[in-house]
């Protein structure tokens, strides 16, 4: 997830407005009990999309709870997608504990979506109603700068839409993610997906896929390279399964050996206790790549020291405080720090079908949508293998 500059969108509806929204859903029975309000669109009428069930945190300091969304109508480009299962990412618990403190509030995270196109719009030629469909981290771009022109939305130059806790350039406000029954996404923006593997296993390809996937091919890494991964989460091992696949030699760095044998099954060669100096100096400058999916503050010197001459650190991890950098460690080697943010839409296109032909998808947890605060506290302990994934039924 990009950072953004801090924004404060208005997201509230004006009273009178509210109370004629709420009257409309008490008249179809359609309320959602224990919703505390609505958010959205700054007053704008939208009567066939009201009070659709999400969860939503109201501040940093709450826990996720039921709220209602609005969706906007289906324009002539847009697909509907009733919301089957959606991954529970990292990013999420950052955005919603504002670590990154540009967070809006209510918000309403999730961008691991997989689901079933219920509507289209006239214009649509990609999908038709009852497809699968699958919607990652960003929505919208400018679709002109040369980021976009080069498949690399997620660069934008004046900033993609991300697919929460951006503003909704519909409806107004801040824009609801993956924690909801529907969504309605222009075409361009939404991935097809194969009938061929397990649809909850394949949501957390739609972030945790693309974010590993995007810069192993990058930095072309494949047979005769050895690849260093650092932490077994969501994205490590999603990367392990990838770097093992493109034929690359792979090595899984981990803070927690019980994870080691997991490790080795997911297809690494070898695994290395972080911790352990004695292990850690057996891999001295002799990495071409690593890259370092860990959510939380640690030493990236001590990565840093593992590449050999020309190898590259590419960061996708996104701790809340900065990481400090021995310049030595650097320049000794020519050695070179890098970062990747997601993967642009055709290049998350191929990644799923790369997925669907060699049988790829995550290890999941399927937890229901009430669990998902007991899923937080369960990720920041590292235990969770290796992806919770809500079923949305249970909303
Ligand atoms: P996750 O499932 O929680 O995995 C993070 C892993 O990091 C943990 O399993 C753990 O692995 C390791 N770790 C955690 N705390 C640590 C610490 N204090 N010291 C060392 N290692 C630690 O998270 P995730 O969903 O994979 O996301 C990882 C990071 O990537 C997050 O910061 C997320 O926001 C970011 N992200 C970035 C992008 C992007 O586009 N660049 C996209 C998605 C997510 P071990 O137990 O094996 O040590
Ligand atoms: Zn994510
Ligand atoms: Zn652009």
């Amino acid at each position: 997830m990009k950072m953004q500059t801090k924004a404060h969108y208005k997201s509230e509806i004006p009273e009178k407005k509210k109370e004629a929204h709420r009257r409309t859903n008490l008249r179809r029975g359609s309320l959602i009990p224990a919703v505390p309000r609505f958010g959205g669109n700054n007053g704008h009428d939208n009567h066939d999309a009201t009070g659709i069930k999400a969860y939503a945190a109201q501040s940093a300091a709450a826990s996720l709870g039921p709220f209602a969304i609005r969706r906007r109508e289906v324009g002539s480009l847009d697909v509907q997608i009733e919301i089957l299962y959606c991954g529970v990412c990292h990013s999420d618990l950052h955005m919603v504990r504002n670590e990154w403190e540009q967070t809006v509030y209510p918000c309403v995270p999730g961008h691991e979506i997989v689901g079933r196109v219920t509507k289209v719009g006239r214009g649509v030629k990609k999908f038709k109603e009852g497809d699968l469909a699958g919607v990652g981290c960003i929505v919208d771009s400018c679709r002109t700068c040369s980021s976009c022109q080069s498949g690399l939305e997620q660069y934008c130059e004046h900033d993609p839409v991300q697919t929460y806790n951006s503003k909704d350039t519909h409806l107004g406000g801040v824009n609801y993610g993956g924690y909801s029954k529907s969504i309605v996404v222009d075409e361009a923006f939404v991935l097809r997906v194969s009938d061929k593997l397990n649809l909850a296993a394949v949501a957390p390809l739609l972030c945790a896929g693309i974010t590993t996937y995007s810069p192993l091919r990058h930095w072309k890494l494949g047979e005769g390279k050895k690849v260093g991964i650092v932490g077994l989460g969501g994205l490590g091992h999603m990367a392990v399964k990838f770097a093992r696949s493109f034929g690359a030699h792979v090595v899984l760095f981990t803070t927690s050996p019980e994870k080691g044998a997991d490790a080795i099954r997911l297809g690494a060669h070898e695994v290395v206790v972080s911790k352990d100096q004695v292990q850690m100096n057996q891999h001295l400058n002799s990495f071409d790549f690593i890259l370092d999916a860990v959510s939380a503050e640690h030493d990236i010197n001590a990565y840093l020291n593992l590449l050999k001459v020309d190898g590259t650190l590419t960061l996708v991890g996104l701790p809340q405080k900065p990481l400090g950098i021995a310049a030595f460690n650097l320049i000794g080697h020519r050695r070179q720090f890098a970062g990747s943010m997601i993967g642009g839409i055709a290049e998350t296109q191929e990644m799923l079908d790369y997925c669907a032909d060699h049988g790829i998808v995550s290890d999941v947890e399927l937890i229901s949508m009430d669990h998902v605060n007991e899923a937080y506290e369960q990720m920041l302990k590292g235990q969770v293998k290796y992806r919770f994934v809500i079923d949305m039924e249970s909303l």
